[in-house]
């Protein structure tokens, strides 16, 4: 099996016009180096599931992305993180949400899995436990960028002209996450998310990111998909796991899956976002109903490739 690595980093892209060609290299230069990171533990031996969290710690660290440093804030303008991680092979998962502290959610969320008889620790005990487990702690201060910080004042302005609670943002203010579905060479998969959330989201909102079957599944009969996008529609429709489910059961490619949950389910639910996936024979699926999806693939020892718009 030639392991293959895709990932995301929301969709929810600045639009075409805003994007500069530094803005476009610097996304670009960002998604390559987290596929580089994947890419280095699948062809040495590594497996899907250490190349997800390879990928997703290196998007954590990218201020650029809604994960981990420069999430997005919310409406008390503190950053609040929510992650899981998938293990394909051993159907086993882990999670954290709301966590504040540990510089890496990712992280967090694989030592619930391997720690605990639990699968998702919430707030300050999952920072607690995170710390007990030997991960990086961060002040609080570390997360936020002044780009985010003037994010949340114009989310917090146009809601107040609004007044109602449909803060009309460009959708590149609202959104963003970051993921990765890896197949490696044993024919294993895996899947990881991790996110900031949404901008201006109520003190103790949690999306879709760290629910298993919402925003990330893995399965190694069918396929690894980590979404993207308004989590409140992407829970109803338990958008990650209808994808396994319509492999399974309907016989859809990856690519079809990605298109019926990303353009037709989530939708229905008064949502919008994208989502990714590989299956069990390597098949790549992607799909996403915003202007753009940060997103990219490499298989192999081939060419890394990225993309943002359609
Ligand atoms: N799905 C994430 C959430 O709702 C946000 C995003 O993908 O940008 O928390």
């Amino acid at each position: 099996m030639t392991p293959t690595l895709v990932i995301h980093g929301g969709a929810g892209t600045i639009t075409a016009q805003e994007m500069t060609p530094a803005k476009e290299a610097a996304y670009r230069a960002g998604l390559a180096a987290a596929l580089e990171a994947g890419r280095a533990v699948l062809m040495g031996g590594g497996t899907a599931f250490a190349a997800v969290m390879a990928a997703v710690e290196t998007l954590e660290d990218d201020p650029l992305f809604n994960a981990g440093r420069g999430a997005t804030l919310t409406r008390n303008g503190t950053a609040e993180l929510d992650a899981s991680i998938m293990d394909g092979a051993t159907g086993r998962a882990g999670a954290v949400a709301g966590v504040t502290r540990v510089r890496n959610p990712v992280k967090a969320a694989a030592a619930v899995m391997r720690a605990t008889p639990h699968l998702l620790l919430i707030g300050p005990a999952a920072d607690d436990f995170a710390a007990g487990q030997g991960l990086e702690m961060v002040e609080p201060a570390y997360f936020i960028t002044p780009h985010r910080q003037a994010q949340l004042e114009e989310a917090i302005r146009t809601q107040r002209i609004a007044l109602d609670h449909d803060v009309r943002l460009p959708e590149k203010s609202r959104m963003g996450t970051v993921g990765a579905v890896a197949i490696d060479a044993q024919g294993h998969l895996a899947a990881a998310t991790s996110t900031g959330g949404m901008t201006n989201k109520m003190n103790g909102r949690v999306g879709d990111t760290p629910l298993i079957g919402a925003g990330t599944w893995a399965e190694d009969e069918t396929c690894a998909v980590s979404c993207t996008g308004k989590g409140e529609a992407f829970i109803r429709c338990a958008a990650a796991h209808q994808v396994a489910s319509l492999i399974r059961y309907r016989g859809m490619t990856a690519q079809e899956a990605a298109e019926e949950v990303a353009l037709r389910l989530v939708p229905a639910q008064e949502g919008s976002g994208g989502l990714i996936v590989v299956d069990a024979q390597g098949g790549v699926g992607m799909a996403f109903g915003t202007s753009g999806m940060y997103r990219g693939v490499v298989r192999g020892r081939g060419p890394v490739e990225t993309a943002i718009y359609r």
